[in-house]
């Protein structure tokens, strides 16, 4: 795949990511104290956004917690796949003991330049190395980290054999309970491509689930704007065109391997499927009055799980 436009574009949203998060984090919609070091610009974001984007960390944070607890005792193992500069790693082991204490590995893969920054910025932070190499020396092998439970590792990932080659070799054990992080990525690349990703996962492991976060409903003109502000910056979202809502979502999965899909978009899932408590908890953070952009807002984005677990229901949605 040679570096193109639209791939150049596709990194930069790395970057944007953080924003949102460290905007919100800051204002107290969740614990997350180490996306400010990936990026040197801060801005406020508008109440809108801080709420939209505690809704999909939480809602991410809180289908990890499910997975951990449907395996309570199994060695187990989560990949994020285009994981940018997340630092959902960073936040478990230092404040889920049920994560913490558990024999898992966590890997992370991106694009070789995302990953070469964010190993620059953990070699930089004292308090990241600490979270990753726990006692240990800090190690860094060429373009990679490597430990016991944590490995950060360049591929592209739509070139799904080397995908895997490169996985194996660090040591991703396709026995055990897996499951895959797409948070915003697969929108990015075309349908064939993300439809591939899905197969591989789907064939490479007996016990899996893929959790993919991402726009949907480009097309009614609320989505038509939401799309032309991306392309205003070179960053189309190839994939929206064949996968555009919610049933294409769960086509997508059961169509490529996965034996259950479900899909929920991001209204329901912040009106129907939170934590009650933390829901009226973060409502009350900033004054709010954009009650139909809100609805308009998240009902363009979705949550869909792929599963092959005996049943699906149980990871949550
Ligand atoms: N998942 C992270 C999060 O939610 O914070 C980052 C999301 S960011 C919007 C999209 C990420 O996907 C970027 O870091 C980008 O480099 C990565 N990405 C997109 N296409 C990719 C590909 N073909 N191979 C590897 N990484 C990719």
């Amino acid at each position: 795949f040679p570096k193109t436009i639209q791939d150049e574009a596709t990194r930069k949203t790395a970057g944007d990511a953080c924003f949102s998060k460290i905007s919100s984090a800051e204002l107290g919609y969740f614990t997350d104290g180490y996306s400010k070091f990936f990026t040197k610009n801060k801005r406020k974001m508008m109440p809108l956004i801080n709420r939209g984007t505690w809704t999909r960390v939480f809602s991410v944070r809180t289908l990890v917690n499910n997975f951990l607890s449907k395996f309570p005792t199994d060695k187990i193992q989560i990949v994020s796949l285009g994981a940018g500069f997340d630092c959902n790693f960073f936040y478990y082991q230092e404040n889920v003991l049920e994560f913490n204490e558990r024999d898992l590995h966590y890997f992370e893969v991106d694009f070789e330049d995302i990953t070469a920054q964010k190993i620059d910025i953990i070699k930089q932070h004292s308090e990241l190395e600490e979270l990753i190499f726990k006692d240990a020396e800090p190690s860094y092998e060429e373009g990679m980290i490597q430990t016991e439970r944590y490995t950060l590792l360049s591929c592209d990932i739509r070139q799904v054999d080397d995908l895997e080659d490169k996985l194996v070799q660090v040591g991703l054990d396709k026995t055990i309970p897996t499951l895959v992080l797409t948070e915003c990525v697969l929108c990015y690349m075309n349908s064939e491509d993300s439809s591939q990703i899905i197969a591989k996962i789907a064939e490479m492991f007996a016990d899996v689930a893929i959790v993919n976060f991402e726009m949907i409903n480009p097309n009614d003109p609320f989505g038509t704007t939401m799309v032309e502000n991306l392309e205003a910056r070179g960053c189309q979202l190839l994939g929206l065109k064949d996968v555009p809502d919610e049933s294409a979502q769960v086509a997508r999965m059961v169509d490529n391997g996965f034996q259950n899909g479900y899909c929920e978009n991001m209204l329901r899932i912040h009106n129907s499927k939170l934590d009650e408590t933390e829901r009226s908890r973060i409502e009350r953070i900033e004054m709010f009055d954009e009650f139909e952009e809100w609805d308009l807002l998240q009902s363009h984005y979705c949550i869909c799980v792929g599963s092959k677990f005996s049943d699906s229901s149980e990871l949550g949605f």
